[in-house]
């Protein structure tokens, strides 16, 4: 079976095959090419050792060398070489001790974690598929390679990829491995939140954001953190046509908690305080009634960044009426944030005004009328409103 690779993946390989070496593209992409769906990024496995593969290409950054990867950079795009190998015993059930180079590819499919993430292909060999791949491809199914309580006892971050997984794909996650996931949940404590948290945002941006209750139901979720736990996940229906955006997603879910435990469960998880921030907005404001009209749609806008506006507008499934008025709000340039305004810092100093607390005070006092009164929004105008002049 032929199936179409990148030029330049396919020149990558036929180097590695010109100088002796086995290469395959694997992993992800070969999954993912089969699927029709557009993968990420092409991985490429291969029988030389780092130092072998530097040696044949021109500009290669050591990404990770001590695991055997080395990319390779074509133009801006980087192509990841990794090294046949075979991970060794692993110490606390996420990283192996240490990890060993082999010359048999079959070795290399093995220590993969899904019977779908563990394919190969090179256009002189095909496909290779030593696990049945394709089958569980073709049944939509998620399945460890070999026995799934010992995977996972590996590496019990492989559970939160099986969900993962089933949510990007719309697989179902087969009945041994699904058991397995049950029982080796405790283990996901000593996984780093940081890892926990990207096959989590990666679950809740995918086409099927409502498996997060595979989270819940596999028992899973008390590992995460308390506060995660407390979600009460059954309640929350994530809208389907919600923008596939992680603080959006983020949003969704919690909008049942309270903003600062929202804020707490999402610290806990290590996520950027951007993300954190406009999480908290949306969750403080899911729910809110709003009368359709220009000052109160004015006021809410200006409480937030007009991305996150238009999330809560979605969010919220506000009516036709409010989306009306935020375009022609938009339309109009209305003022809604201080650095609209038309008198600065400085204008108030010119008027006589003190540098200080009084001054931001009247800047605020200001931005109010004009969310009342947005054709206010004139220098002098204000100035005289406000300075008395
Ligand atoms: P995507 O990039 O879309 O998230 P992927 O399958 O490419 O999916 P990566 O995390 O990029 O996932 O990993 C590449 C490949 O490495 C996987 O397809 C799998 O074969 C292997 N792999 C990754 N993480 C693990 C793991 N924790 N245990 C075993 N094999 C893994
Ligand atoms: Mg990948």
């Amino acid at each position: 079976m032929q199936i179409q690779i990148p030029e330049q993946v396919r020149e990558i390989i036929q180097k590695l095959n010109q100088n002796g070496y086995e290469a395959y593209a694997v992993g992800g992409c070969v999954r993912d090419t089969l699927l029709g769906r557009e993968p990420e990024d092409w991985d490429i496995t291969t029988s030389a050792l780092p130092l072998q593969v530097k040696a044949l290409f021109r500009r290669t950054v050591d990404t990770g060398i001590q695991h055997g990867t080395v990319t390779i950079m074509v133009g801006r795009t980087g192509y990841e070489v990794t090294t046949y190998r075979i991970d060794g015993t692993y110490e606390d059930g996420r990283h192996p001790k240490e990890v060993a180079f082999t010359s048999d590819l079959l070795e290399d499919l093995r220590r993969r974690d899904f019977t779908i993430n563990a394919m190969a292909y090179s256009e002189e060999t095909g496909i290779v598929d030593a696990f049945d791949g394709m089958q569980d491809l073709k049944r939509r199914t998620i399945r460890c390679v070999g026995n799934a309580m010992e995977r996972f006892t590996e590496d019990a971050l492989r559970i939160l990829r099986a969900i993962r997984f089933s949510a990007q794909l719309d697989f179902t996650i087969e009945q041994e491995t699904q058991e397995a996931i049950a029982v080796i949940a405790p283990n996901i404590a000593r996984v780093s939140k940081e890892r926990i948290q990207m096959e989590l945002s990666k679950l809740l941006v995918s086409a099927h954001p409502e498996q997060i209750r595979q989270v819940y139901e596999t028992g899973i979720s008390p590992f995460i953190s308390e506060g995660f736990a407390a979600v009460p996940w059954r309640k929350t229906d994530i809208p389907a046509d919600l923008p596939a955006v992680k603080y959006v997603r983020w949003a969704a879910f919690l909008r049942l908690v309270r903003p600062e435990q929202a804020v707490r469960i999402l610290k806990d998880l290590k996520l950027d305080n951007d993300t954190i921030a406009r999480v908290r907005t949306l969750v403080g404001w899911s729910g809110r009634e709003l009368a359709a009209e220009a000052e109160a749609v004015r006021r809410a806008m200006s409480q937030m960044e007009p991305e996150v506006w238009d999330a809560l507008v979605e969010l919220n499934g506000y009516d036709a009426a409010i989306r009306a008025l935020t375009a022609q709000i938009r339309a109009a340039g209305d003022c809604l944030l201080l650095k609209d305004l038309a008198v600065k810092g400085k204008d108030l100093i010119e008027a006589g005004v003190k540098p200080g607390r009084a001054l931001g005070e009247i800047l605020e006092r200001m931005l109010d009328h004009v969310l009342a009164y947005p054709g206010d929004n004139q220098k002098e105008v204000l100035l005289e409103k406000f300075c008395g002049q």
